[in-house]
């Protein structure tokens, strides 16, 4: 083999080392790069940034509608509500892009998605 043939070889390599590199630090970001949001009859009323360290509280207290919001350990549940079902209330926690909490009789949803799901929806609607 050739001296040049190894050094092709060699600067082949090194280039997929790094691309690999670079795609796996844009997939962690996007792994990284989650909202939560919550809606009431069918507006988004607040968005938070979810990570790990995300510590939000949300308090909805619309025209006697209550339902209390808890974000943290990575987590996000609805604490309290006033609604006559509570099914938002048993549904417990949720942690992963695409879950979410509904409140029908509030027409409430509290949902995560990710930046990419967002994207996604956006391209649907163009
Ligand atoms: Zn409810």
């Amino acid at each position: 083999m050739k001296k040049n043939d190894m050094i092709l070889i060699l600067v082949v390599l090194i280039v997929g080392i790094i691309s690999y590199g670079i795609v796996n630090a844009i997939k962690h970001n996007d792994e990284s790069n989650l909202k939560v949001i919550i809606k009431h009859k069918g507006v988004v009323v607040k968005e938070y940034a979810f990570t790990h360290e995300t510590q939000k509280t949300y308090v909805l207290d619309s025209e006697d509608e209550v339902n209390v919001v808890q974000i943290k350990n990575g987590e996000v549940s609805v604490t309290e509500a006033n609604c006559h079902d509570l099914i938002c209330v048993k549904t417990g926690a949720i942690s992963k892009p695409g879950e979410i909490i509904v409140c029908l009789p509030h027409k409430f949803t509290v949902e995560i998605v990710s930046n990419e799901m967002l994207n996604e929806l956006d391209d649907i609607v163009e």
